[in-house]
């Protein structure tokens, strides 16, 4: 194995020129899940901002602050 340091543009190029060569592929079934979008949202009790779940509308500290 050549381990001489060369620069990433050097790299680049050389794996450009062998095209494909140099790597191996195939095709997979991959299931992708579908994320929700993150709301951001005010807690109505402390003031502080954090990303809503599903539709609370305060914070998980003030809801439960036995977490802390
Ligand atoms: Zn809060």
């Amino acid at each position: 194995m050549n381990e001489a340091k060369i620069s990433h543009k050097t790299a680049i190029n050389e794996l450009l020129k062998a095209d494909g060569d140099v790597y191996s592929w195939y095709f997979i079934d991959l299931r992708v899940p579908i994320i929700s979008e993150s709301k951001i949202v005010i807690c109505s009790v402390c003031g502080e901002s954090f990303v809503q779940d599903e539709n609370e509308i305060i914070c998980k500290w003030c809801s439960d602050p036995e977490i802390l």
